[in-house]
């Protein structure tokens, strides 16, 4: 176990290892991208994670993203999932459901310490942000990992089955039913994470990676909070974002579903009008080449699905390729500006 250290000395310890890059994930599909630049970047990664998942169960606080994103990076996921903890038992999940408790929601044995230790500490007043750097010490994860928000903020999915809480929709409906509008409850008055919008500013930040996780329920709830859209259109670094889509397919979970409900097409080409203004390029997979000049903004070309750890840590480098590539690219179009 390692020391907890204080966030001023993480910085300044970031700052000095040379340039900083974050990025902004959900859970299963961006941690696995969030795994490839830990792997590069280390402690000069920042994670900003969506916490519109969160809900009570049981009594406790459980914060799915979080402990995905805190489980990957420990080397300790269900890889066969994506999330939850491999050589996971399930006594408790047993007695439960033979007790007649909800068993829709699968928590394991040591997952379920995570989320009773999670409770206790913010019953005692700790917020989510320090007790996710409590954990993410104890479990030895050298990026950092930050909720979007300390606030509730609470991902409702109108559909028509009518208003599922986000849990309610994704686990215990399986995403069945059709989805006519996604909110973001608490979201107006929520605070944006201090360090995340930190994050952001610093003068060694050299790229913000959005990662392909689903853009409606996993991005959007995190730039929903006050400060943070700000923030991306503020910063002097790229952002890009991954594609989630591949020829036209989820790799998995219900982002193709939800867009064909919404009435959008599932191609790069929504996923670059879903970011426009808001991103200066987009990675996408090389089986949508063919989509590349006519998507509006810059983009690269690549592999971009990983199955294992190197294929992570081959789109990571991508990514921060064409981010140097982009810094480039604006560097000389202020040259030339100058020069003109
Ligand atoms: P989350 O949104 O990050 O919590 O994770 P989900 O498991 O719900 O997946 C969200 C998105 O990740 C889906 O749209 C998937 O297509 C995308 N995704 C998952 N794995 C990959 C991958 O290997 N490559 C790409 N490009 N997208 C992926």
């Amino acid at each position: 176990m390692r020391a907890r250290a204080k966030p001023s000395e993480a910085r300044t310890a970031r700052a000095a290892a040379g340039a900083t890059y974050v990025a902004l994930s959900g859970g299963v599909g961006g941690s696995k991208l969030s795994l490839g630049l830990s792997h590069i970047l280390e402690s000069r990664l920042t994670l900003i994670v969506n916490t519109g998942d969160d809900f009570e169960h049981l009594g406790l606080h459980v914060s799915p993203d979080i402990d995905t994103m805190l489980y990957t990076l420990a080397g300790l996921v269900n890889e066969e999932t994506g999330w939850g903890r491999r050589d996971e038992t399930w006594s408790f999940m047993h007695s439960i459901e033979t007790l007649g408790g909800p068993g829709w929601f699968r928590l394991g044995d040591g997952d379920l310490a995570m989320h009773v230790e999670r409770s206790r500490r913010l019953r005692a007043g700790e917020t989510l942000n320090e007790i996710c750097a409590h954990f993410r010490a104890c479990l030895g994860v050298d990026a950092d990992i930050l909720p979007m928000s300390d606030d509730p903020v609470r991902t409702l999915v109108d559909t028509d089955k009518g208003t599922l809480a986000f849990q309610e929709y994704f686990v215990r409906e399986q995403c069945r039913p059709r989805v006519h509008a996604i909110r973001f409850e608490g979201a107006r008055n929520a605070h944006a994470q201090g360090s995340a919008l930190r994050a952001l500013q610093e003068p060694t930040l050299a790229g913000v990676i959005i990662c392909p996780s689903n853009p409606y329920l996993s991005v959007d709830p995190i730039l929903s909070v006050p400060g943070i859209v700000e923030a991306l259109r503020a910063c002097s670094a790229p952002v890009i974002a991954v594609s989630p889509i591949i020829g036209g397919k989820a790799v998995k979970g219900p982002t193709a579903k939800i867009m064909a409900e919404l009435g959008l097409e599932a191609n790069a080409s929504t996923i670059a009008t879903h970011y426009s203004g808001l991103i200066d390029g987009l990675v996408l997979d090389a089986k949508d080449a063919h989509q590349a000049s006519a998507l509006g903004v810059a983009t690269r070309v690549t592999e971009t699905l990983m199955q294992i750890l190197d294929d992570k840590v081959a789109l990571a480098r991508e990514c921060i390729a064409f981010c140097g590539e982009l810094r480039l690219g604006s560097a000389k179009d202020r040259a030339r500006i100058h020069d003109a």
